[in-house]
């Protein structure tokens, strides 16, 4: 059996959360491949390692040296290693960090450095063999990964190895710079490699029990979801709900490997296990639906016109506008003579929205466009629903009698989420009765 664990930035953060990751990896010798973030916060007004390391390069680009910065990561990485008396040397390996972020002059490189340290650190603390990342994680010069390149990667360079620490985040392109992936990227590290190895689970080791069902701001009595699919947690992180990076579904999908996310801090905690559908089991009679999540600020254009249907071409050129302005569509309710786009209010700025509104009018004639602002999208995620009559209904009337006004609504051919458009000012109340009328 292998399992492959990640420890995120909070788990990373002092000496005593060194000392919990180190119990947790040496109780179970199947812990073979860790891969680990840079040290995180240690309190809430602390900084994470991260992002001085993007200030060192600031100030780098404005000063041409980067003392002040760099000055708290080595505080920060001699406090741990002195705190536990941890068998390295971290003086040269500190200033040759120093030396090549200067050289390098790389945001990308620099930011890099914090999961670098922290990995040779931890290696020499477990007594683990250190294996860096930019020998097997591979991004073309676009900075996208080149995934089955790493994959070959890192089954030749781990086949002989029996245990390893390995820095997230990063990886390097072609011509051997170093590039990251987008903030929180050692989910992904850890996904890659638990692919890599062909893993039989691999444990994301957080600073919560799982997920919880929805944002705790909202409802306190959230309970953490037990199971999940990775579709189910595809709709959901795209929708908000943050804990593992969206992208790192991806490499452990193809694998079919599960996930399963812990909490450092109470390891007895049995977190949430994250399944491809064909290994869900519902557990008791649990709740048909897995999550909610929800997102504010959206804007609704309702495009009407008198047998739209027939009219070869009309969303097409909805569409183009749409393209012409650069635009990304998140949704595209449509009915008998209309069809709504979904868009980010965000994109919409600055006039974009009059602009992009006349525009539609010109290319499809249409009889009305109508515009809704301030909408917040709501999704109710649960793969049992296809199975089950009365979810919609019993979602619908819940919202009903709790006097929310939906305006949209959109459930995806998957039968897997139903998304509902309601004002910003109902978002609480909608998420708060959805949680009351199925759990
Ligand atoms: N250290 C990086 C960040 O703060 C990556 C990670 O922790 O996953 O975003």
């Amino acid at each position: 059996m292998i399992k492959v664990c990640k420890f995120g930035g909070t788990s990373m953060a002092n000496s005593k959360a060194f000392e919990q990751v180190k119990d947790i990896i040496l109780s179970d010798e199947n812990r073979r491949f860790i891969i680990v973030s840079a040290p995180g916060k240690r309190d809430k007004n602390d900084r994470k390692i991260t992002d001085t390391l993007y200030a060192c390069y600031d100030e780098l680009v404005a000063t041409g040296a980067i003392k002040e910065n760099f000055q708290f990561i080595r505080d920060r990485f001699h406090e741990i290693v002195t705190q536990l008396k941890i068998d390295i040397d971290i003086e040269p390996i500190l200033d040759r960090t120093e030396s090549e972020i200067i050289a390098q002059k790389s945001a990308e490189f620099t930011a890099s450095r914090g999961e670098y340290l922290s990995a040779i650190v931890m290696a020499a603390y477990l007594g683990f063999e250190f294996v860096d990342a930019a020998e097997m994680i591979r991004f073309d010069s676009h900075g996208r990964l080149n995934a089955e390149y790493t994959d070959d990667k890192v089954k030749t360079r781990l086949k002989d190895v029996k245990h390893a620490v390995i820095p997230g985040f990063y990886g390097r392109d072609y011509e051997g710079k170093v590039r990251t992936f987008s903030r929180g990227g050692s989910d992904i590290t850890g996904s890659i490699i638990a692919r890599g190895v062909k893993a039989d689970l691999y444990e994301n080791w957080t600073d919560v029990s799982g997920f919880l069902i929805c944002d705790p701001r909202i409802v306190p009595e959230a309970k953490p979801i037990k199971q999940i699919t990775y579709k189910e947690l595809r709709e959901l992180s795209y929708m908000g709900a943050s804990v593992l990076h969206p992208e790192a579904i991806f490499p452990v999908m193809k694998g079919k490997i599960l996930i399963n996310i812990k909490n450092t801090f109470k390891p007895e905690d049995p977190g949430t296990m994250i399944v491809p559908n064909d290994k869900y089991e519902l557990v008791g009679n649990e709740s048909i639906i897995t999550g909610i999540a929800g997102k504010k600020d959206f804007t609704v254009i309702s495009i009407e016109k008198s047998m739209m249907n027939a009219e070869v071409g009309f969303i097409r050129r909805v569409l183009s506008v749409l393209e012409h302005f650069n635009l990304c569509v998140e949704h595209l309710p449509s009915g008998i003579d209309t069809l709504s786009v979904v868009i980010a209010s965000e994109q919409l700025k600055d006039g974009v929205l009059d602009d992009v509104v006349n525009e539609i009018r010109e290319n499809v004639s249409p009889d009305y466009v109508h515009v809704i602002e301030n909408i917040s999208l709501i999704a109710t995620v649960g793969h049992g629903m296809s199975r089950r009559v009365g979810t919609s209904a019993k979602l619908f009337n819940a919202l009903a009698e709790a006097g929310v006004n939906i305006r949209m609504i959109d459930q995806g051919s998957s039968e897997l989420n139903i998304i509902i458009g309601v004002a910003n000012s109902d978002y609480q109340k909608c998420i708060s009765t959805i949680y009351k009328a199925f759990f």
